[in-house]
């Protein structure tokens, strides 16, 4: 394994029980990103794409296998990390964009954005002012999220991945509810962000997007089919 990769997976398996029933959702998967790719996840629905992006993304924690993130031992082998420094990764490293955006009705487009940052350190709405700038939402900072399109909900969605300076942005179906010209949108966003040496690991059915990236992995029932 290569040690200037941003994302090291070996043989990830994650197995969910459900009274005697075992669901293998993720079973085998080996995985490596480095810095400025783009990796699209495909596959059917149910194949463990969700399951293997949340244990890259260190929100889930593998049966079996070994995972490292930005050069660090995360899970198997001998080193496990603490629950405190998986925190730390989890904000420092990590920008996530969930599939349903997760945005808080009740605050603004701006309150929504600084929202990771509100635990952690205050990074000023300075910071936030540039994400919205580079998203193309300035203008929208006062809005709520009902009073917004789907494509500004999916710019503030990646926008609020971004205000922690992350090396990786994990999105799960960024352009899932989105039509073709919003989607294009959203992936000259995130091909912008791989120039700046962010690495985006996405999960997708848009064939377009799927293929402008880097690399291509498609699962079925949990195992790369192709890649
Ligand atoms: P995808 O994102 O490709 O649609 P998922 O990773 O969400 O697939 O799910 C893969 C499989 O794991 C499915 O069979 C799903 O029902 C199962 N699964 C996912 N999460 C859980 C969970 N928390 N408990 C039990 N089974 C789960
Ligand atoms: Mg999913």
């Amino acid at each position: 394994m290569a040690n200037d990769m941003i994302i090291s997976a070996r043989d990830l398996s994650k197995v969910f029980r459900r009274g005697s029933e075992e669901v293998r959702a993720v079973d085998g998967i080996s995985f490596e990103a480095g810095a400025g790719e783009m990796v699209a996840i495909t596959g059917p629905s149910g194949s463990g794409k969700t399951t293997l992006l949340n244990m890259i993304g260190c929100l889930d924690n593998p049966t079996s296998g070994t995972l490292s993130v930005g050069g660090r031992p995360v899970f198997g082998g001998h080193r496990e990390l603490s629950e405190r420094e998986l925190t730390r990764i989890r904000r420092e490293l990590f920008g996530y964009v969930f599939q349903k955006f997760y945005l808080i009705p009740t605050l603004t487009v701006e309150e929504n954005i600084m929202l990771p940052g509100a635990f952690y350190q205050a990074p000023g709405a300075k910071a936030a002012r540039d994400v919205m700038k580079l998203l193309g939402i300035e203008q929208r900072y006062r809005h709520l999220p009902g009073e917004i399109s789907g494509g500004e909900m999916q710019r503030v969605a990646i926008a609020r991945a971004l205000i922690n300076g992350p090396k990786v942005i994990l999105a799960d179906e960024p352009t899932g509810s989105l039509d073709s010209r919003r989607a294009d949108e959203i992936s000259a966003i995130l091909h912008g962000l791989t120039k700046q040496g962010i690495t985006v690991v996405l999960v997708t059915h848009n064939l377009d997007l799927a293929r402008s990236a880097d690399r291509r992995l498609e699962i079925r029932d949990g195992k790369i089919h192709a890649e």
